[in-house]
């Protein structure tokens, strides 16, 4: 644990300063990313100035399992939009580099990522530190019988006529493997989160609003447990005055920079 005051260190490069001294004491790291940290590879996020649902609301609704699982032609626009997805041919940028060092290093306990793009493993951080809470946008999940195949193969599909490609074993609905809203989290990644969250002695949170719930409960579950906290973030969150040091600096140079 720092001797550095919760709330005391409002942002920009001092809270820079602050984060790079509690990284270099740290032993134990969570990390926490979410749709920022990957803006840089030419992702949109969700709720940033241009983010997905920020410039179109209605986007929301495909992201609703109720309503993917409803409506046919919902399912056929999420399709055709799934087969133009930037995530297809994004590359790694300077901060999922920089976590992948920090990996290599030790000193990280488990990274746990809201996103669903596979950046971090492309980065080259050990799959087998990472929990994809939200799952992975590069498999499809049969929501009737679960089996999984891989996306590539169903956008193949879509590609050649298929609208609303069925479940090949059971003619189920499919989806990509990913966390919908109304749709539970896989059960033993988030008890993995939560007691990696528990155990590390620091818990930076990289890109993300902390708005989404259980995922952004690891702030305040690692912080109970006595970790220090750091939050790199354009924007404010709810779990601001919880944090030792907040970082205003953009992630593509605040992380590499953290770790220097
Ligand atoms: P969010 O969209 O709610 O918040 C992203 C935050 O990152 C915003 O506050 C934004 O201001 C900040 N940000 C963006 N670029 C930044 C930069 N370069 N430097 C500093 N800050 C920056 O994202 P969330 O909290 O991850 O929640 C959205 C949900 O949507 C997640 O569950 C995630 O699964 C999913 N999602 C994933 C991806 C992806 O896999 N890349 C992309 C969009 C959404």
């Amino acid at each position: 644990m720092s001797s550095v005051e919760p709330g005391r260190d409002p942002g920009g490069v001092t809270g820079l300063g602050v984060a790079r001294s509690l990284l270099a004491e740290a032993g134990s790291v969570v990390v926490l990313t979410g749709a920022g940290i990957s803006t840089d590879s030419g992702i949109p996020d969700f709720r940033g100035p241009n983010g997905v649902w920020t410039k179109n609301p209605e986007a929301e609704k495909v992201a609703t399992l109720a309503s993917y699982l409803a409506d046919t032609d919902l399912r056929r626009r999420a399709w055709r939009s799934r087969l133009n997805s930037p995530a297809w041919a994004a590359r790694p940028n300077a901060a999922h580099i920089a976590l992948a060092a920090l990996a290599a290093s030790g000193k990280l306990h488990t990274l746990v990522t809201q996103n669903i793009d596979g950046l971090h493993q492309a980065a080259g951080t050990d799959p087998s530190l990472i929990v994809e809470i939200h799952g992975t946008m590069h498999q499809v999940m049969c929501m009737t019988c679960d089996h999984r195949s891989p996306m590539e193969a169903t956008l193949d599909r879509v590609r050649a006529g298929e609208e609303d490609p069925p479940c090949h074993r059971c003619g189920g609905i499919l989806k990509s493997a990913t966390i919908s809203f109304g749709q539970d989290l896989v059960a033993g990644d988030l008890r993995r989160a939560t007691r990696a969250a528990s155990e590390c002695d620091l818990l930076l949170a990289i890109g993300s609003s902390l708005a989404v719930f259980p995922a952004a409960s690891l702030v305040p579950i690692a912080h109970h447990h006595g970790a220090a906290i750091v939050i790199v973030n354009a924007e404010e969150t709810e779990f601001d005055p919880m944090a030792h040091a907040v970082v205003r600096v953009p992630i593509g140079e605040a992380i590499p920079a953290m770790m220097s």
